[in-house]
């Protein structure tokens, strides 16, 4: 476990509804009886929470364009955090929603595009509850301290809170726990000692710091272990309803293991911001930062919106 301050990004989760369903989503989308949307309010209170904090605040779903309130939450951001290079997107791009290119040109340094269409994508299943999993309660919480969500992904604020851990967040969202620590300014300076209730109450039922089998993002057919299946079942959980699931039964994983590097594949993240007439350019942290694509510039400036300009990189 690392403190929150030597994260890159701190995410804001403005919905868990998703164009997609993935095998094993980490924000276990599909499993809510109905997505949530975060409130104007709520959103406000979250941006100005992180005002003083050093690094990236991210925009996340879900897919966050979903949003009908997208446009009014990435002004607010850019009102109260004109540096590009400290925002960040993390979205699909999808069909339907390519009138918010020229907004997202200007609010955002950073974006991080996957629509799983690559193809070979695997997610690590994160249903297998760990204290069903592993009998030795000692390599249990090594393992959970080691969990390379934690030590490689973020933090994250929703409607319900702010946690250490994304994947956590979303565990307290499905399945209706207490809520994270109040979203007040400097939470953000919490360290592992105090992570202990919000990793008693999710890191157990959570199986991402566990070396099992992944499985192909696109089959949308969840991992889980008996008890999980049982509290989401109660739940009502609209996947399980569906049967888009199967009880984990595949052991550990072979050490040969791939992981896919896509976040630097700039091919494949340039063929998903084409859709949107967005132009990629690696940026100094190592995101990418997208641009308008002059032909759009030249199109929207004749359609008279006064916010467009080619911008330079930061
Ligand atoms: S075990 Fe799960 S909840 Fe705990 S830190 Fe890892 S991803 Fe987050």
């Amino acid at each position: 476990m690392r403190p929150l301050l030597d994260m890159d990004v701190i995410q804001i989760e403005i919905t868990n509804a998703c164009v997609h369903q993935c095998s094993n989503c980490t924000r276990l989308v599909g499993h809510a009886k109905k997505p949530f949307f975060m409130e104007m309010d709520v959103f406000v209170n979250a941006v100005d929470s992180l005002i003083d904090y050093p690094k990236m605040i991210g925009i996340m779903g879900g897919e966050p364009l979903l949003h009908p309130q997208f446009a009014e939450m990435a002004e607010y951001l850019k009102s109260k955090v004109p540096d590009k290079i400290r925002c960040g997107l993390w979205s699909t791009l999808p069909k339907g929603k390519e009138k918010y290119a020229p907004i997202i040109a200007d609010v955002f340094g950073n974006v991080l595009l996957n629509d799983h269409t690559l193809g070979d994508l695997n997610h690590s299943p994160v249903l297998v509850a760990a204290q069903d999993t592993v009998t030795d309660e000692f390599t249990m919480w090594y393992l959970i301290d080691r969990c390379w969500v934690q030590n490689c992904w973020s933090g994250s604020i929703t409607p319900k809170g702010a946690f250490f851990c994304e994947v956590a967040a979303a565990f307290d969202m499905v399945f209706e726990g207490p809520g994270g620590w109040p979203v007040e300014p400097g939470w953000w300076k919490k360290t592992p000692k105090d992570y202990v209730g919000q990793m008693n109450q999710y890191c157990v039922n959570c199986s991402a710091a566990l070396p099992l089998h992944a499985r192909q993002d696109t089959e949308e057919v969840d991992d889980i272990s008996r008890r999980n299946l049982e509290r989401l079942t109660r739940l009502g959980s609209p996947k399980i309803k569906r049967g888009k699931y199967t009880l984990y039964n595949r052991g550990e994983r072979n050490k040969d293991y791939h992981i896919n590097e896509f976040r630097n594949n700039i091919e494949y993240a340039q063929k998903i911001a084409d859709k949107y007439d967005l132009q990629l350019t690696p940026n100094k942290i190592g995101y990418f930062q997208p641009f308008l694509n002059e032909n759009r510039v030249h199109q929207d400036t004749q359609d008279s919106n006064p916010s467009l300009a080619v911008k330079q990189p930061v």
